[in-house]
């Protein structure tokens, strides 16, 4: 649906108005929402998740009492204090927070006088109608995050299989482990605060193998000096692991995650920088019961994609938002931040949401809102960092050689590297939409969330996108913004549809 379709889905003029809607309560959206309201407007948030904080500030249940002294987080302090100021707008009644509800579609009301969007909201865990099934807004902020990229490795379907990011939201969310004894692998600095999460935890991490040489880092390490605190987090986890004895392994991959029913071990090879394994260097892992993978991330892009927003693929191979100053898209009255920008971090996310927050609060209520000096600077230290560790954390080449016909690709669908090849070879299948309409990849519960990626670029005949290795990048692109494009951005129960005019 196109950011200037003007049909009613369903009527808009008793729905509440909003001078600003965020969506999302992770570190950018609750930096927006405070923002927003400290401007003078009046907010609604709208998050999936029960209680503030998305992914990196993910934490105990406050709706069960468990309090959280913030043992597995960095910045709980910076928190708290955001969560004090979001907090302090409910009380006040200038932020109007729908926790637990998703925002399943999103379009810009060209009808009125000035642009202004409509969202429709569901609830996100379970059936029934929102209280509030549409509310509009003079300017949205869309604050969606990300979630963790996937590689299929042979094997990877076994139960004890889990994202990294998994891994670590189930202890931050619960305090207890779902294993005893990891392997994490994958590729970036993520690595490593899930390996250390679960040794807090009291869990064991048999290794972490990252498929980078960090080679990469030594041309750009005057980008890792411009943000200090990476530094001083790194050596956190660098103790942790010497205390727990935790193997780092770089350049290093899993080539099959073994076991009958359940993840028992893993094999691993070293790799050169083409990709290709050093032979004899192949080793088996054995006595786990559980592996974490990562990829970098994934960002949620569906409702930008719905309102029609400028994309662009980012050094990483990740579709992003395009922004200009202020975190203002392409579509005039929205504003990006956070993740859906391109991947950078928390602090990075949270500085994006302030400006957004405080810009959609100007333009909204007709004040002029503008970046001091320093928060300039700060955004460009925070973006060079983040596109060295991208640069220097690639998708490794050859990770597409090391899988096998009857490896699964799509989990959902179970469909297999076989079958996509088939699709490709015989059936001229080069883009996701038509291997998904030809063999189902893509087509169930995750929509593609979690194989597009990976079905993108085996569709586009390539291994790898994005940063240096990117021989089909234009190709893969068509094909990742054909995978973000969903008319549904989340699961809604068919109530929600039918209740449309
Ligand atoms: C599982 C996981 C763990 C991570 N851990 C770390 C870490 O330890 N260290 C680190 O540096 N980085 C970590 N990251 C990266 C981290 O997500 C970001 O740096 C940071 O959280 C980004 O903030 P954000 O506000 O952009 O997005 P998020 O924190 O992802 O917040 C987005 C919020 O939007 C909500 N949302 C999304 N779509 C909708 C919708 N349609 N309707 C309503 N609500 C919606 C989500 O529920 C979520 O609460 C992690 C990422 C993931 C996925």
């Amino acid at each position: 649906m196109s950011g200037a379709e003007t049909s009613e889905l369903r009527s808009t003029a008793a729905a509440p108005r909003f001078d600003v809607a965020v969506v999302g309560a992770g570190p950018a959206g609750l930096a927006a929402a405070a923002a927003a309201a400290a401007g003078g407007a009046r907010v609604a948030v709208i998050d999936s998740a029960e209680q503030p904080g998305g992914q990196y500030w993910r934490h105990r249940s406050e709706a069960a009492g468990v309090t959280d002294g913030g043992e597995y987080h960095h910045g709980w302090r910076e928190y708290l204090s955001l969560r004090a100021r979001f907090d302090a707008g409910i009380a006040a009644g200038t932020i109007h927070y729908f926790a637990s509800t998703s925002v399943w579609m999103a379009r810009a009301l060209s009808t009125l006088p000035e642009t202004s969007f409509a969202l429709e909201l569901a609830p996100a865990h379970g059936g029934g109608r929102s209280a509030v099934p549409t509310l509009r807004a003079t300017t949205l902020v869309l604050a969606t995050g990300g979630y963790d990229r996937q590689l299929p490795v042979p094997g990877w379907q076994l139960p004890g299989v889990m994202a990294a990011g998994g891994i670590q939201a189930f202890v931050k969310q619960n305090g207890m482990l779902p294993g005893k004894r990891f392997v994490i692998a994958g590729t970036g600095p993520f690595l490593l605060p899930v390996a250390a999460n679960i040794t807090q935890a009291g869990g064991s991490v048999a290794a972490v193998l990252e498929s980078a040489s960090l080679m990469g880092w030594i041309p750009r390490a005057h980008r890792a000096a411009g943000v200090p605190s990476k530094a001083l987090e790194g050596a956190g986890y660098v103790a942790a692991f010497v205390k727990h004895r935790v193997p780092y392994r770089i350049r290093t991959v899993i080539t099959e995650i073994l076991g009958p029913d359940h993840v028992t071990g893993v094999r691993t090879a070293k790799v050169r920088a083409d990709g290709s394994i050093l032979s004899g260097s192949e080793r088996e892992i054995t006595g786990v019961d559980g592996v974490g993978l990562g990829w970098g991330f994934t960002p949620q892009l569906e409702l930008p994609v719905q309102l029609g927003v400028q994309t662009r693929v980012d050094v990483d191979g990740s579709l992003v938002g395009v922004v200009a100053e202020a975190g203002r898209s392409s579509v005039a009255g929205l504003f990006l931040a956070g993740e859906v920008t391109g991947v950078g971090g928390a602090p990075l996310s949270v500085l994006e949401g302030e400006i957004a927050g405080r810009a959609a609060a100007g333009d909204a209520t007709g004040t002029t809102a503008s970046l001091t000096g320093a928060e300039r600077r700060t955004l460009a230290r925070n973006r060079s960092f983040a596109e060295a560790m991208h640069l220097a954390h690639p998708v490794p080449a050859g990770w597409a050689d090391r899988l096998t016909p009857d490896t699964t690709v799509c989990r959902c669908e179970e469909v297999t590297v076989g079958e996509i090849g088939h699709a490709h070879d015989d059936l001229a299948a080069h883009d996701l939409r038509t291997e998904k309409g030809l063999t189902r990849a893509g087509m169930g519960w995750c929509q593609g969330r979690v194989c597009g990626f990976a079905v993108s670029c085996l569709s586009a005949g390539a291994g790898a996108v994005g940063g240096e290795a990117m021989p089909s990048a234009g190709d893969a692109a068509v094909s990742l913004a054909q995978s973000a494009k969903r008319p549904l951005a989340q699961p809604l129960p068919l109530s929600a549809l039918r209740n449309l005019d």
